[in-house]
């Protein structure tokens, strides 16, 4: 989420004024705690609080319990958090310690700003804590319910690696021990379900300081899901009515000049060398876009071609910082699901809604309900990031707008994140556990066909510019794979799971049934192993389950002899022993409807 958005959000948030409290009675018990620990900062933010302490000592996670049964004395204490005005004489006096209250001081006063403390309990009694702070707080110590310390890591005053580093704890405060039970059960969900946890069973893809941050290799079983989901896009692209094309990894300034990338985008492209080219500047290409546009310029168009639907699944390198980076999730270099819609302004509004169709059709079949459209305009503060037309800008915005209200998609307008060239749309999918990710981004387009002078010949005779649509629904393989780990936890549906099904033979005597087996599943080019390992029936079954293989066939004696399996599902559920046929088919339709079921 964008920085000024989730001040905002965290503003709003009733919890507010109790995590803020909760912040100073953990700065009380810090410094109460560790001799010479000095309270810098920290504020509220999303889901929790975090405090900054200059400590020459280690405060590590083994000190949480002490800290927080310090910070429980306090809350039980029932101590009143009073807000007044306070001179900077005052100020100065209480904080002559402390650096970093000082500079904050001295910054009031260049600004001429009125400057308030916060104070906790009474002078000279047990528990009394006085801080710079503009307020907002809970009435009482005791009004904080319940809460929790997370983490613990450095970070430099100021953000400045200039700065000494200084000690950063996070922590989570609520108004209820029930709430902070459930956030604290989501964190360790998350934390279940983070990709690059669940990559470690399913071995999808590989990192390599070697290779390059936010480069990830595609290893076999990544290789499978990827192609399956391709597979998909361009079957269903085909029944659309889109055409493909592909366009070239690099090139020229010029091309990204004409596409407004540059100067635009210009610090989040890769500059390349051509050896004996020095002249001409190349660029890996950060976006699809201009060469689509290029394919429906070559050659002279008319009405009847239109809407002209041109698809790519097209690999594209945009800087992210290493902090940013987060396994598929956010790489530097990832395979979109794209392609561009070139139709007429009459046109606009049913491509749109036919767009947002083919959205729906492709998470309605992965089980994806909870969605909905967030519409980016222009932040009024930043307009010198966008190019000027401003009747373009409002044409594009007004088409945009009827066209979301035609879709009938519930969505949200946001007054910031805009693509340079016009309004932006990103489709927000929540996962199973409620975390947001934007999946896919549209927009309508009218700059572009203006700069690449995209037109084509109306009934009329007359010569007319085109509307482009970008759309990718299915997102970047990467980014969409990566959701897909967390959202199904890595049980993933049948169709893309690299291993459908492990045969377990009991013993060795029962091997040869079991390639019977395999080559019976091959046949219907299912996804099978046999698991012939020295190993027990039972570790062979925990094995596949860790690896989330939706089917296990268990075969032995019995099985053999009346040419059956014994079927197990990840589920852990055990179906018995059924006909061999059977068994075939029914996973060859799991397979074939995509469905979500796995029986
Ligand atoms: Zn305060
Ligand atoms: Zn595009």
């Amino acid at each position: 989420m964008k920085k000024q958005k989730v001040i905002e959000k965290i503003k709003n948030d009733p919890l507010f004024a109790l995590r803020h409290s909760a912040e100073h009675i953990m700065h009380m018990a810090v410094e109460d705690l560790f001799q010479g620990a000095k309270k810098v900062m920290g504020p509220p933010i999303e889901s929790g609080f975090y405090g900054d302490f200059d400590y020459n000592g280690k405060i590590t996670e083994e000190d949480f319990l002490s800290i927080e049964q310090k910070m429980q004395d306090i809350v039980d204490a029932n101590l009143a958090i009073v807000v007044r005005e306070a001179s900077y004489k005052e100020l100065k006096e209480i904080f002559q310690d402390n650096p970093y209250k000082w500079e904050m001081i001295e910054d009031l006063e260049k600004n001429k700003e009125k400057a308030t403390v916060c104070e906790i309990g009474e002078k000279g009694s047990k528990y009394y804590d006085i801080d710079l702070c503009a307020g907002n707080h809970v009435a009482r110590t005791s009004d904080v319910k319940a809460f929790k310390l997370l983490s613990v890591a450095g970070a430099y005053w100021r953000g400045s690696e200039q700065n000494k580093m200084l000690t950063r704890i996070y922590a989570t405060a609520f108004d209820s021990k029930e709430g902070l039970d459930e956030y604290l059960n989501i964190l360790e969900e998350q934390k279940k379900r983070d990709h690059r946890n669940i990559n470690k069973n399913l071995e999808v893809f590989a990192l390599f300081e070697e290779v390059g941050p936010g480069l990830p290799i595609w290893l076999p079983n990544g290789m499978i899901i990827r192609e399956e989901l391709e597979r998909w896009g361009k079957e269903t692209e085909e029944k659309w009515g889109y055409v493909r094309v592909s366009s070239p990894f690099m090139a020229k300034r010029k091309i990204f000049e004409l596409s407004g990338h540059v100067p635009y985008f210009e610090d989040e492209m890769y500059k390349v060398t051509v050896p004996g080219e020095q002249e001409d500047e190349y660029f890996i290409k950060p976006m699809n876009c201009p060469f689509h546009h290029m394919v429906f310029k070559s050659k002279p168009r008319t009405y009847k071609e239109l809407p002209l639907k041109i698809a790519e699944y097209g690999t594209v390198a945009r800087y992210e910082n290493r902090g940013a980076i987060n396994g598929i999730l956010r790489p530097r270099i990832f395979c979109q699901n794209d392609a561009h819609v070139y139709c007429s302004k009459e046109q606009a509004i049913d491509v749109f809604v036919e767009i947002v169709n083919l959205h729906k059709y492709y998470y309605d079949m992965l089980g994806l309900n909870n969605y909905h459209i967030e519409l980016n305009l222009r932040d009024p503060t930043k307009m010198n990031k966008y190019h000027g037309n401003e009747e373009m800008w409002q044409k594009a915005e007004k088409i945009t707008r009827e066209a979301l209200d035609k879709s009938g998609i519930k969505y949200t307008v946001v007054n910031e994140g805009a693509a340079h060239y016009g309004p932006k749309m990103d489709f927000k999918i929540k996962s199973a556990i409620g975390t947001e990710y934007g999946i896919s981004t549209n927009q309508i387009d009218l700059y572009s066909p203006e700069r690449f002078g995209l037109t084509y010949i109306d009934k009329d005779g007359k010569e007319k510019p085109v509307i482009v649509q970008h759309r990718a629904p299915l997102g970047s393989n990467e980014r969409f794979i990566g959701f897909l780990m967390e959202h199904f936890s890595g049980n993933l549906p049948v169709w893309l799971c690299p291993i459908q099904v492990e045969i377990i033979p009991i013993g060795d005597k029962h091997e040869k049934y079991a390639q019977r087996v395999k080559e019976a599943l091959k046949a219907k080019h299912i996804r099978v192993e046999v698991n012939d390992k020295a190993e027990t029936m039972q570790s062979k079954i925990r094995d596949a389950q860790v690896k989330k293989i939706p089917y296990m066939l268990i075969v032995g004696d019995k099985e053999v002899e009346k040419n059956e399996v014994s079927v197990r599902l990840r589920t852990e559920e055990n179906l018995g022993s059924k006909p061999l046929e059977e068994v075939v088919l029914k996973v060859e339709e799991m397979y074939l409807t995509k469905s979500l079921n796995l029986w």
